[in-house]
This record gives C-alpha cells, sequence and structure tokens, in this order.
C-alpha cells in the first residue's frame, strides 16, 4: 500500500552488497508528461490506450484532462503520422475554438512570472473561470529543467481542478515551438478553457512569437532590473498591450512606484497597440496578491474596448493570416534544403561564395534554381 503522498517503497536497481533483504529507497512519483492537472490521476480513461481521432475530439471537447494532455502531445509528436493525426484533430475542433481569451505573459527570468501567474490563474479560478497555461520556452531543451522548475512553482494553481498547465515543448526551434502552441491553444479552446495564458521568458524572439497568437500581451517588469536587460530598448514595450510592475510590496514598493512613473512617462510617447486603448502601468504583488485582481480587471476593459471597435477580431484575422504565410516559409524552406538538387550542391557553393569565386546573389539563385529572376 503505497503512502498517501504518493511515493512507495520499492527495491532500488542497484543496493550495496550488504544491504540485506531490507533495503529499500523511497521513490516520489514524477509530473505525468501529458501535463498537470488536479484531475490528471482521476481520469477514467487509460494512458495507454492508443486513441482513435474520435476519442481525442470527444476526450477534448468532453473536458477530459487526460485525453487534453495526449492531444497536445500528439500535436507536439514529430512523427508524420501523429502530425497528419494532429491535424485531423485540429480540423475537428476548430468550430470549437476561439471562445477564449487569449493571454501572453513575458517578463526576463526572475521579473516574477511563474508566481504572477500562479497567483493570477487562482483568482481566475476563484472567479468560476477555467484557466490553461502554456509555456514557449524554445531554449530549454533540457527536459525537465526549467519546465519542472515551472510546474513546481506553480504548485496551487495545478492543484485547482479548473487549471491546466502544459510546459514548453522541449528542444526544437522557435519557429516549431510557436506552431505547437498555436495549435494547443486551439485544442485548449475546444476543452473549454476560458483563458488560456501564453507564457515566454523574454529573452528576445519569443516574444514577438508570443505577440502574435495572443490577444492581449502582458509584460511583467520590476524595478531596478535595469532598461536594456528588460527590452526597453528592443521594443518590447512597444508590443505591450499592459505593463505590470511586479514585485511592488515591502520596501520595494516606492521604487515600484517610480519605476511605474517613469512606464507611464514612456508609454505616452509609443503608438496606441489598439485604437481607443492606451497601455496602462499597473502595480501588483504577485507574492501578496495585491494588485492582481486589477490587472484582470483592467484585461477585461481591453477585452471590452476590442471587441466594440472590432481590433479583436482584426488581430485574430491578421494572425491567422500571418501564421499561413509563416507556415509556407517554413515548409519551402524545408523542402528546398531536402532536395538533392540543393543538397548535392550547397557545400560546392558555400565555398565558392566563401573564397568570393561568385556572387552572393549568383550563388543563391543558382541553387534555387531561378537564374531568371535577377534582383
Ligand atoms: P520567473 O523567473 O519570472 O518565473 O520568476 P519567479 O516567479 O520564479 O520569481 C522569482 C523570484 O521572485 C522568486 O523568489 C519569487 O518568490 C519572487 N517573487 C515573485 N513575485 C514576487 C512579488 O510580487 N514580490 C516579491 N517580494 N517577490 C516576488
Amino acid at each position: 500500500m503505497p503512502p498517501s503522498d504518493g511515493a512507495q517503497h520499492t527495491r532500488p536497481d542497484w543496493v550495496p552488497d550488504d544491504a540485506g533483504t531490507d533495503f529499500a529507497t523511497r521513490l516520489v512519483q514524477g509530473v505525468p508528461p501529458g501535463g498537470v492537472t488536479a484531475q490528471s490521476s482521476q481520469s477514467p480513461r487509460s494512458r495507454r490506450r492508443i486513441l482513435t481521432t474520435d476519442d481525442y475530439a470527444e476526450g477534448v471537447l468532453a473536458r477530459d484532462p487526460t485525453v487534453l494532455g495526449r492531444a497536445i502531445s500528439l500535436i507536439e509528436s514529430n512523427a508524420p503520422a501523429h502530425q497528419e493525426q494532429a491535424q485531423q484533430l485540429l480540423a475537428r475542433l476548430l468550430p470549437h475554438t476561439g471562445r477564449a481569451h487569449r493571454l501572453g505573459i513575458t517578463g526576463i527570468p526572475g521579473a516574477g512570472k511563474s508566481t504572477f501567474i500562479e497567483s493570477f490563474g487562482c483568482h481566475l479560478v476563484d472567479q468560476g473561470l477555467r484557466v490553461a497555461v502554456l509555456a514557449i520556452d524554445p531554449s530549454s531543451s533540457v527536459h525537465g529543467g526549467s519546465i519542472l522548475a515551472d510546474k513546481l512553482r506553480m504548485e496551487k494553481l495545478c492543484r485547482r481542478t479548473d487549471a491546466f498547465i502544459r510546459p514548453s515543448p522541449s528542444g526544437g526551434s522557435l519557429g516549431g515551438v510557436a506552431r505547437k502552441t498555436r495549435e494547443a491553444i486551439l485544442v485548449c479552446e475546444a476543452a473549454g478553457f476560458d483563458v488560456v495564458i501564453v507564457e515566454t521568458v523574454g529573452v528576445g524572439q519569443n516574444e514577438v512569437a508570443v505577440r502574435s497568437m495572443v490577444d492581449f500581451f502582458l509584460v511583467l517588469m520590476i524595478a531596478g532590473a535595469g532598461d536594456e536587460m528588460q527590452g526597453i530598448k528592443k521594443g518590447v514595450i512597444e508590443l505591450a498591450d499592459a505593463i505590470v510592475i511586479n514585485k511592488a510590496d515591502g520596501d520595494n514598493r516606492p521604487r515600484a512606484i517610480a519605476a511605474q512613473a517613469e512606464m507611464r512617462r514612456v508609454l505616452h510617447y509609443l503608438h496606441r497597440t489598439a485604437e481607443g486603448w492606451e497601455t496602462p502601468a499597473l502595480l501588483a504583488s504577485a507574492l501578496t496578491g495585491e494588485g492582481v485582481p486589477e490587472v484582470w480587471g483592467m484585461t477585461g476593459d481591453f477585452f471590452k474596448t476590442v471587441r466594440a471597435s472590432g481590433a479583436l477580431d482584426a488581430r485574430r484575422r491578421a494572425q491567422a493570416v500571418e501564421w499561413m504565410h509563416a507556415l509556407i516559409a517554413e515548409r519551402l524552406r524545408a523542402r528546398f534544403y531536402a532536395s538533392t538538387a540543393v543538397s548535392s550542391r550547397l557545400a560546392a557553393m558555400e565555398h565558392a561564395v566563401a573564397d568570393g569565386r561568385i556572387t552572393v546573389m549568383a550563388a543563391a539563385l543558382d541553387l534555387l534554381g531561378d537564374s531568371t529572376v535577377a534582383g
């Protein structure tokens, strides 16, 4: 009988020679690969059974968290058969998508994203909403590294039955991770989540990718971390629909208030991200929960504004078209480099270009088999 914390006592693979028969260790169950919800272990469906596309669709629409986790794993798989089934599933789910509030949250490491999302997510669940959290972090290629830490940090939210937390697919290019996350958003919407939060680490291109898949983009900042580091000079602030200065508590509160005033001055000079909406700078403490309900209230104001003006619809339509072009570019590129006509001559062309024996344009056009299209 395993103890109530899920740990089991078992004999390990290796024991010291003189250990006798009583040597035992304590194994604590890991986090399931399908993601974390409080219901995961209670799902009636078997984890191992192969699911048909109908099973996936019915399970997702029935809000079964285990099937939802497996559907996202299917999307994340690079196996061609899985990718084909994933596309069939998405086509089935498409009529049930589009109803969630899609939120993106970014900030430098240590800004308090996990803590904030936990506090914010719990607040939403308390309001009767269902919340899904997806993470984008193409840099975390080692499975279980920062991902596991994130899950542990959102422990309270994990325990809520109306919350679903899914780490970033491990490894892969930003393009690949972004596609998988976009598709995971759709699956979460079909599973009836009211709010889907995409979390990303603010380290450059990630923010742009997340901005292109959400309705509302929130940048979490802290006082005193430096403009350069927090992306102010990299234009991240220009993408923000809202700024939240986190850690506005204790001794740090006066500095946070000063940072808020400074941010308001900066925002004054920037273009609006949506008609009729002025990017606000709010204070919050993810740790104490102070200011968190106000952030949700402000999010509601944003949605009211952009729904009324048609900006939300326009943003989603533009994102879908942009996504299509990104997919075309990705496929064309893959097809190009996979062709034998290219791969057989690529190294030689690279040398010729590096040595200055041929112009870069001539080499590129030659490889493209397109010598008629000049400059
Ligand atoms: P992330 O790397 O952006 O996900 O940041 P974390 O959520 O892991 O937070 C980094 C550290 O800041 C942790 O030690 C948190 O406890 C702490 N922290 C997060 N939010 C707050 C806050 O509102 N106030 C204070 N004082 N500390 C916070």
